[in-house]
C-alpha cells in the first residue's frame, strides 16, 4: 500500500513538456504565499538533473509521491495565469481530448520564450528623480541646457522611460547617466502600459450587398453570446467584407476579434487588408515570425493591447483579454488540423473555446467541409449563405474535356489549348492546376517496365529536371537522374506530368508568354510568393502554373480560364475523404477564375467525366456535390456520422507493427467492444516509408461518448504493453486521414 503524502500545504500538479501522459507534483517554494498559487501559474522545478519551467496545470491535497520524495518548486515566476481561464481550460480539455502529453499541449500553447522563462508582460527600465536630490540640484551652479530640460521632463512627469527616450533626444541617455551617477535619480523596472484599445478612423468599406447586410446584422446582433455560424459564400462573395465590418462593432464595444486563417494565406496583401480597415496595432502570428516578435504578440492579445489578432493554427491558444469574436476563414483547410506531435484541430477547438467564452464563432468558406455542412443541416450552427459574387462576372462557366478523346500533349488536350490561346490573344491571364510537383511521376524503362523505385520507400521517385535529381516525396530521398536503365540499359522516358514539365511544355506552345510557377519547388518563403504574386498582379507574368499553393486565398484579377490538368487522380483516392478533397480543390482553384467584372470558364480534364461526383460537382454546384457526399457517407457510417479515432504504429518490420496493433487491439475491454467497430490491424496504404513498415488500426464509434471513455481506459493499457517499446505508435483523434 502506498503512503500519499498529506502536507499542509498545496500540492502543485505541473505540467512539464515532456512525452509523458501525467502531471508531477511539487511543494510550492517555502517562502511562497500560498493564496497566491493558482492553476496556469509557471514554476521552475527541478526535474531530473535540470531545472525547467513548467505551468500549474491543477493544485492538490494529496500526491502519490512519498512526502520524503516530494520536490520544492525553485520559484513561482507569476503572480498570474499565463493564460486566460478559457484557454487555460481549453489546453488541459484537448490534452486530454486529443490523449495527448499535457506538457506538450502547454508547449503548444506558449511561445518558446515563455517556456525558457520570459516575464508574461513586458516591462521596461524607468528613471524617477529622488526627492532628497532636487536641493542638491538647484544648488548647483552651471546646469547645461540639456540637464535643465530632462530636469524639467522629471519634475513634471512621475518617471521617464525607455519608451520616451527613445522618442526624443538620445542624447539624454548620457545626460540621465550623469544624473545617476551624481545619485540624483533611481532606476526600477515597470510592466509596460497597456495601450487601450482605441478604435481611431475605421476606413470605409464596401456598400454591402443584400446578403453581405444580413449576414453581418445576423452576426452583430449575437454579439456577447455563443453563436456559431457557418458562412458559406461562393469565392469573391465578399467574406472578408463580413468579417471586417462584423469586427468593426466588435472592435467598438472595446473586445478583441481573433481571426484565424491557413498558413499559406496569410500573406502581407491579407494582412494589410485588415490593416487598411482599422487604424489599430495588429497582432499576427504565423510560422515565419521570430520568438521575440511572436512574444510581443503574444502579450499584446493577453493585455488587450492588440483588439485584432490573425493568426494561423496556434494561435487558437492565444489568450485573449476581452474576447469578442473567434473567425476560422477557409475552415475546410486541412492546415487546421495538426498533422504530428499534438494532433489538434484549431477549428473543433475553436467552437470549443468560443462556447465558454460565451462569443460567436464564425467559420467561412466557399467549400465548407462536410463535417461543417452537417452541423449546419442539423442547426447546430446557423448557416449563412452568400450566394453570388459580389462585382458584375457571374459564377465561372465549368466544363469538362474527356481525355480519352482528346489528343493530348504534354497533358495539355488539344481543346485546352485553344482555349488558352484565345484568352491570352484577349488579353486575359491563365492558370493550370495540377497538384503534383517536379517534371514527372515516374521514370520509366520501355525495355523491361523498370520504373525507378525509392529504395526506402513503396513509391517511385518523382523526376526533378531542373536540379536533374530524382526525388521521393515522401522520404525526400534523392539521386542523380540516371540516363539509362540499370538493368537492361535502355533510355529511359519520364512519364507523366508535373508542374515542372507543364511549365516547359508552356514555354513550348506560347514562347513568348511569360509563365510563372507556383510550388513548393519555386517557393520557400514568404518573399518567393511576394514576389512570384508580384509577377501576376503587374500583368508581366501571362500563365500561371501551380499546386494547391494557387488556390489557396489568392484574388486573380485578370486570370480568365484556368484549367484543371488533372482531376482523375482525386476521384480513386483511398481516403474516404478523397472525393471531398478534389471537389474542394477544383471548387477553390475554379474560383480563383474571373473576379472582378470578367467573366470566368474553367476546363476540367478528365478521363472519367461520367464520374458521378464530377456529374453531381458540375450539375449542382459544391452544396449538390455536398449534400450527395453526406448521403454516401451516412451509409457507410463514416464521420461525420460516427467519430474515428486511428492507432498507428510503423517499425523495422511489418510483423512488429502489426504484432503491437494486434495486441494493442486484445486490450479493447469486451465490455467496450460492442460499442466500437474496429478496422484491422492493416498495413497502411503506402506501407514502407523511409525505411519503416506502417500500420494502423482504425476505431470508430457512432458517438463521441462512449469512444473516448474507450479512449481514456485503452490507452494506459496500450503504453504498458510490452510490444510498444518496439514501434513508434500515436494517436490519432478525429483523424483527418486514414489511408
Ligand atoms: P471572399 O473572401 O468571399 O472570397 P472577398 O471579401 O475577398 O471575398 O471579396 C472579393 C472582392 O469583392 C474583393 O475585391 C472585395 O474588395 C470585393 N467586395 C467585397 N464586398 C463588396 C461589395 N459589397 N461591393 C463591391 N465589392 C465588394
Ligand atoms: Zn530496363
Ligand atoms: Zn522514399
Amino acid at each position: 500500500m502506498e503512503l500519499f503524502a498529506t502536507v499542509a500545504e498545496p500540492i502543485l500538479r505541473v505540467a512539464l513538456d515532456a512525452p509523458l501522459r501525467r502531471l508531477f507534483d511539487y511543494l510550492a517554494p517555502a517562502d511562497t504565499d500560498f493564496a497566491q498559487i493558482q492553476p496556469g501559474l509557471r514554476v521552475r522545478v527541478p526535474f531530473g538533473k535540470q531545472s525547467v519551467v513548467g505551468v500549474v496545470a491543477g493544485i492538490a491535497a494529496t500526491s502519490s509521491v512519498p512526502l520524503d520524495r516530494l520536490k520544492r518548486a525553485h520559484a513561482v515566476l507569476d503572480t498570474e495565469s499565463a493564460l486566460d481561464p478559457v484557454t487555460l481550460q481549453l489546453v488541459l480539455w484537448a490534452a486530454d481530448y486529443y490523449h495527448h502529453p499535457i506538457g506538450e499541449a502547454f508547449a503548444a500553447a506558449l511561445p518558446s520564450a515563455l517556456r525558457a522563462g520570459a516575464p508574461l508582460a513586458a516591462s521596461e527600465t524607468r528613471w524617477r528623480l529622488l526627492p532628497e536630490a532636487i536641493d542638491a540640484i538647484t544648488k548647483t551652479p552651471r546646469l547645461g541646457p540639456k540637464q535643465r530640460a530632462l530636469l524639467a521632463i522629471l519634475q513634471t512627469s512621475e518617471s521617464i522611460g525607455e519608451t520616451e527616450l527613445a522618442q526624443g533626444d538620445t542624447a539624454f541617455r548620457d545626460t540621465l547617466r550623469n544624473f545617476s551617477s551624481r545619485g540624483w535619480v533611481t532606476q526600477f523596472q515597470r510592466e509596460s502600459p497597456l495601450l487601450a484599445a482605441t478604435v481611431a478612423n475605421v476606413a470605409q468599406g464596401h456598400i454591402l450587398t443584400a446578403a453581405q447586410s444580413l449576414a453581418v446584422d445576423e452576426i452583430s446582433a449575437r454579439l456577447g453570446s455563443f453563436s456559431p455560424y457557418l458562412l458559406h459564400g461562393v469565392t469573391g462573395s465578399g467574406k472578408t467584407e463580413v468579417y471586417l465590418r462584423v469586427i468593426e462593432t466588435v472592435l467598438a464595444r472595446g473586445e478583441q476579434a481573433l481571426v484565424l486563417v491557413p498558413e499559406i494565406a496569410l500573406t502581407p496583401q491579407a494582412i494589410e487588408r485588415f490593416q487598411a480597415r482599422f487604424s489599430v496595432p495588429l497582432a499576427v502570428l504565423h510560422s515565419g515570425i521570430t520568438d521575440t516578435e511572436r512574444l510581443a504578440m503574444w502579450r499584446a492579445a493577453r493585455s488587450g493591447a492588440a483588439p485584432v489578432i490573425i493568426g494561423t493554427r496556434s494561435a487558437i491558444f492565444v489568450p485573449l483579454a476581452r474576447p469578442g469574436i473567434l473567425i476560422i476563414d477557409e475552415e475546410h483547410d486541412s492546415s487546421y488540423k495538426q498533422q504530428e506531435g499534438f494532433r489538434y484541430s484549431a477549428r473543433d477547438l475553436a467552437l470549443r473555446r468560443a462556447q465558454q467564452h460565451g462569443i460567436p464563432v464564425i467559420l467561412g468558406s466557399a467549400t465548407p467541409a462536410l463535417e461543417s455542412l452537417h452541423q449546419a443541416n442539423t442547426n447546430r450552427y446557423q448557416l449563412i449563405s452568400l450566394p453570388e459574387r459580389t462585382g458584375a462576372a457571374g459564377a465561372p462557366k465549368l466544363s469538362v474535356i474527356d481525355l480519352r478523346v482528346h489528343e493530348e500533349r504534354h497533358g495539355m488536350a488539344t481543346p485546352s489549348v485553344a482555349a488558352i490561346q484565345r484568352h491570352l490573344a484577349d488579353g486575359n491571364q491563365v492558370l493550370l492546376y495540377l497538384n503534383r510537383r517536379g517534371y514527372a511521376p515516374t521514370l520509366f524503362c520501355p525495355g523491361c517496365r523498370w520504373s525507378a523505385p525509392c529504395q526506402a520507400c513503396d513509391a517511385r521517385m518523382t523526376v526533378h529536371l531542373r536540379h536533374h535529381q530524382l526525388v521521393c516525396h515522401h522520404c525526400g530521398a534523392q539521386q542523380p537522374v540516371p540516363y539509362a536503365c540499370p538493368s537492361c540499359a535502355t533510355e529511359l522516358r519520364p512519364v507523366g506530368q508535373g508542374t515542372e514539365r507543364i511549365e516547359d511544355a508552356l514555354d513550348e506552345i506560347f514562347p513568348h508568354v511569360p509563365v510563372v510557377r507556383i510550388d513548393r519547388d519555386t517557393i520557400h518563403t514568404r518573399g518567393q510568393i511576394e514576389a512570384a504574386l508580384a509577377r501576376v498582379h503587374s500583368k508581366e507574368a501571362r500563365l500561371l502554373v501551380g499546386t494547391q499553393m494557387l488556390t489557396k486565398g489568392h484574388d486573380f484579377p485578370d486570370v480568365t480560364l484556368v484549367v484543371i490538368l488533372n482531376a482523375d487522380q482525386g476521384l480513386f483516392g483511398t481516403d474516404f475523404r478523397a472525393a471531398e478533397r478534389l471537389a474542394q480543390s477544383i471548387v477553390q482553384v475554379a474560383g480563383r477564375a474571373g473576379r472582378a467584372d470578367k467573366p470566368g470558364e474553367v476546363l476540367i480534364q478528365t478521363a472519367c467525366p461520367d464520374h458521378p461526383l464530377l456529374q453531381r460537382l458540375l450539375a449542382s454546384g459544391y452544396s449538390g456535390f455536398a449534400d450527395a457526399a453526406l448521403a454516401e457517407r451516412a451509409a457507410a457510417g463514416w464521420p461525420p456520422f460516427s467519430r474515428l479515432a486511428v492507432l498507428r504504429a510503423e517499425a523495422t518490420t511489418r510483423e512488429q507493427a502489426l504484432l503491437f496493433l494486434t495486441e494493442a487491439r486484445d486490450q479493447i475491454p469486451i465490455s467496450e467492444r460492442q460499442q466500437v467497430r474496429l478496422l484491422g490491424p492493416a498495413p497502411a496504404v503506402m506501407e514502407r516509408r523511409a525505411n519503416r513498415f506502417r500500420a494502423q488500426l482504425l476505431v470508430e464509434c457512432a458517438q463521441r461518448a462512449p469512444l473516448h471513455q474507450l479512449l481514456d481506459r485503452w490507452l494506459p493499457l496500450v503504453e504498458r504493453l510490452p510490444s510498444a517499446r518496439r514501434v513508434r505508435w500515436t494517436l490519432d483523434v478525429d483523424p483527418l486521414e486514414v489511408s
